[in-house]
């Protein structure tokens, strides 16, 4: 079923679900059901996969000169959502990124997703690679998530990148994207970021997932802000409990956001690392409250590797 099909059911009610990372190379997939296995309860209907570009490494050679080498340290994500939704029956959303591939590769790669019935992606551009200061596109691939939100629609119409492909068949994605209730980093205002999410939902997108953030007022603003921009599809607020002291600096230096004062307070004076993850639970749980309340479709989680943290909020929140 399509993401936003959940949303117009749930007359109301509240969703949960959840992103997920590939394992590391060489790590295998039951790291993932182990994440999984304790949150299924919450009937979770569509479970998010990321999608990780190529990275350089520099491996030093036997003549003592270093050979840059790229590699792809989080490969699996297409075969993640079918294992997804193989085991537990609920739709699984690969996010699908401009960054690695050539239009040509994601147009095979959605074919992919079409044959293995995926029909929810998560549009991105995708982060700058490490070690890279900005985004570089690929050569031949896509520079915006909107150059790639239009080529799914293209498909979804039938129309390949190869016009001599006449009755085409189409196929049927639900197309998501991300949305920033602090501005993406690299937008100069508000407004243009608005004006270019708003672009995204013109060429077929038809939700928007948040970046994380610890201030609920950020998103009860961004909702305005879109709205008042003539934004209308559901957005899902991205939540990621804080669960240790060095993310007071790792978050906002890696997500461009953040944190309130009085949770930075709380953290900064906990004692040990559990004292800061009850912080971290609590704040989350106040914030899942408040969104429930507010009536958020759904609490789309990021895991990173730690679900008990997410149970415990979830647990007291619904
Ligand atoms: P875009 O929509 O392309 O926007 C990027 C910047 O360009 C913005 O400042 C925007 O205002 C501007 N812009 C947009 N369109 C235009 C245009 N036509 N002309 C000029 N300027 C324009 N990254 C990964 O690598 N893998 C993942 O799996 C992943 N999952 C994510 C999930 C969520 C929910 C979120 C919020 C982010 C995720 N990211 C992921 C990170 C994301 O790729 C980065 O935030 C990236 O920097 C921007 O992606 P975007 O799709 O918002 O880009």
């Amino acid at each position: 079923m399509k993401v936003t099909e959940y949303f117009e059911k749930t007359e109301g009610k509240t969703l949960v679900s959840f992103e997920v990372l590939p394992p590391l190379k060489g790590g295998s997939m039951q790291t993932i059901f182990n994440t999984l296995d304790p949150l299924m309860d919450f009937k979770p209907p569509f479970i998010d996969v990321t999608y990780h570009r190529e990275e350089y490494v520099y491996n030093r050679q036997d003549t003592g000169f270093y050979e840059k080498v790229a590699i792809r340290k989080r490969p699996g994500t297409v075969g993640i959502c079918a294992a997804i939704m193989h085991r537990y029956g609920v739709d699984a959303v690969p996010h699908l990124i401009c960054g690695g591939f050539t239009r040509e590769e994601t147009e095979n790669a959605l074919i992919d997703l079409n044959f293995l019935n995926i029909n929810n992606v998560l549009a991105l551009r995708g982060d700058a690679r490490r070690f890279e200061d900005k985004f570089v596109p690929t050569k031949d691939g896509h520079i915006y998530a909107l150059d790639l939100v239009e080529q799914i629609t293209n498909m979804n119409n039938g129309q390949y990148l190869d016009k001599s492909i006449e009755n085409g068949s189409s196929t049927d994605f639900c197309i998501g994207i991300a949305g920033y209730p602090e501005k993406h980093f690299e937008s100069p205002n508000f407004e243009l970021d608005l004006h270019f999410t708003k672009k995204k939902i013109e060429a077929g997108a038809s939700y928007i997932v948040t970046q994380m953030f610890f201030d609920n007022s950020k998103y009860f603003d961004y909702i305005e802000k879109c709205r008042d921009a003539g934004i209308t599809v559901p957005i899902v607020p991205g939540i990621k409990p804080l669960t240790k002291k060095y993310q007071l600096n790792s978050i906002p230096r890696r997500f461009f956001i953040n944190l309130p004062e009085d949770l930075v307070k709380e953290v900064s004076k906990a004692r040990n690392s559990e004292a800061v993850r009850q912080i971290g639970i609590e704040w989350g749980i106040m914030q899942c409250k408040e969104l429930k309340e507010r009536g958020a479709p759904c609490l789309h989680f990021y895991l990173m590797g730690d679900w008990e943290t997410s149970k415990k909020i979830i647990e007291a929140t619904m």
